[in-house]
């Protein structure tokens, strides 16, 4: 072939698909309840499906309030027979097990997360099991350390902990929920996301396998009800939920007198702010990370883009190109950028608030892709034109859509990025070291990313202001959402 004709030539990836047989599902599960598996009173259960293929995974158990207050019922008696009565080195022990025994089944969590959720297994793989090691790793050495962590000399566990979970990262999730949980010595009943059920499912399995107390760790899957009896339950001292704003709200309400310690991790709209002497292509993976990791589906994704007015023409026209590379499909394929959308009913409010931009103005720029027959699909978007106003960039979308917007100053971005009810995460993008700290400083957001975007770390706390949430998970301050103190 000539020099020129292997120029304009495009080469494929070929497909690189990670083989699903280190996975054994199960056809059917129970609850996991007393360190045991036992079916649900009522006898409901549930299909979880594939949103890649829309394949039945297998059949699990809906914990009705029965179920629930069993669990309960086993935390407490865990709690006050064995757990609260162990030295806390033999704690950590515990958890320093499950923590090496989640980096020895490492490659089977990682597929079975992108098959049940529909995330590219790049990124289960790569960030989200690492991630949950490092949680357990994290808190098991905090174990019998509590008296050194600012908290007073032998501060107390507050008992029994239900969690509340979603599907955007149901495996990470559970990690930031347990391990600092189970670290201060609470025993927990944890509920994952409808969809998202089977790896804390997994880590029941794992729970047995690193010889845990029963009842220390219970795992009670269902819907909306039953972490609205989870969380209703008179048994428990401490709720901690990760979720919408809406039922954030409802279950503040919920606790509101009833003497519960609440976490409350809610939605965000973060703003990624780039300046015009951010370096553009650096900058721009940035964007690509924050928006387009896990298909937007993240609490703290930097769904509105703020750029500086000067440097717009020149950070579209390079985003788009890079876009244009991102490659959308199998999420087991080891090549995927951008995997499935986790539900229908999450697609349909994407595809809905996208119609919305639309008609409320926004110029809407979508990569060209073919999208996979089955499953649910939405191709990487980018809406310019953005106002204020527009409801694309007040509500969380919690999808591939970036809504771009431009400023003229510092302060104007500062006004900008925090008219919003949220205040979960930022972004800022500039080479001037003084105008990060000025920047940071200003934006009454959570955690403001310099220079990056999406980073997670277990020694660093994470949580939101207004309506994204009160508590802090990670690092020593995670600790004291779990803590009497
Ligand atoms: P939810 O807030 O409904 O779900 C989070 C978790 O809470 C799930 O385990 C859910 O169960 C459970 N739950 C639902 N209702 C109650 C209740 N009344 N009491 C106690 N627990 C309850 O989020 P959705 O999955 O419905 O998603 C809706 C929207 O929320 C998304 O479009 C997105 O915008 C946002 N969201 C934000 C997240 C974030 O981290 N910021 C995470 C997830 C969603 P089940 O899954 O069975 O319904």
């Amino acid at each position: 072939m000539a020099v020129a004709d292997m120029g304009s030539k495009k080469f494929d990836y070929a497909p690189a698909p990670e083989s699903r047989a280190i996975v054994d599902i199960r056809p059917s599960y129970g609850l996991f309840i007393g360190g045991q598996w036992v079916d649900p009173t009522d006898g409901h259960a549930f299909k979880t499906i594939s949103p890649s293929s829309e394949e039945v995974l297998a059949e699990v158990s809906e914990a009705g309030p029965g179920d629930v207050d069993r669990a309960v019922k086993a935390a407490r008696k865990a709690y006050d027979t064995v757990w609260s009565k162990l030295p806390a080195r033999e704690r950590g022990k515990y958890l320093f097990r499950i923590a090496r025994i989640l980096q020895e089944r490492a490659r089977e969590l990682a597929v079975l997360e992108s098959l049940d959720n529909g995330k590219p297994i790049r990124e289960s793989r790569d960030v989200d099991v690492p991630l949950v090691a490092a949680w357990f790793f994290h808190y098991a050495g905090w174990a019998d350390k509590l008296d050194h962590a600012g908290f007073g000399t032998s501060p107390k566990p507050l008992g029994v902990a239900g969690q509340v979970i979603p599907w955007n990262f149901p495996l990470l999730m559970l990690a930031w929920k347990i391990a600092p949980a189970l670290a201060c010595g609470n025993t927990v009943v944890l509920k994952p996301a409808e969809t998202t059920p089977l790896t804390a499912l997994l880590f029941a399995e794992i729970c047995q396998q690193a010889d845990l107390p029963p009842g220390v760790v219970n795992i009670v899957t269902g819907a909306g009800d039953t972490g609205r009896a989870l969380v209703e339950h008179p048994g428990i001292d401490k709720v901690a939920f990760t979720g919408s704003t809406e039922v954030g709200k409802m279950i503040a309400r919920s606790t509101a007198g009833t003497g519960k310690k609440v976490t409350l991790e809610l939605g965000g709209k973060a703003a990624n702010i780039v300046f015009d002497d951010a370096p553009v292509d650096q900058a721009v993976e940035g964007i690509v990370n924050g928006i387009f990791f896990n298909q937007g589906h993240v609490c703290c994704a930097g769904s509105r883009l703020l750029v500086q007015e000067s440097a717009f023409d020149e950070v579209l026209e390079s985003l788009k190109r890079r876009l244009s590379t991102l490659r959308l499909g199998d999420p087991l394929d080891k090549n995927t950028d951008i995997g499935a959308i986790n539900s229908l009913e999450q697609l349909t409010r994407i595809r809905e608030l996208s119609e919305v931009g639309e008609s409320e103005g926004a110029a809407r720029w979508t990569v060209a892709c073919e999208l996979p027959d089955k499953g649910f699909w939405f191709p990487p978007t980018v809406f310019t034109g953005v106002s204020q106003a527009h409801r694309i960039a007040r509500e969380e979308i919690f999808g591939p859509v970036l809504s771009v917007l431009t400023f003229r100053t510092p302060q104007e971005a500062v006004e900008k990025a925090n008219n919003t009810p949220y205040g979960l995460s930022a972004g800022v993008w500039t080479d001037k070291g003084s105008r990060i700290l000025w920047m940071a400083d200003k934006l009454r957001a959570g955690v403001v990313w310099a220079n990056t975007f999406n980073r997670f770390d277990p020694t660093s706390p994470f949580g939101g202001y207004k309506e994204s949430g009160y508590g802090r998970e990670g690092g020593r301050h995670g600790l004291e959402a779990y803590l009497d103190v």
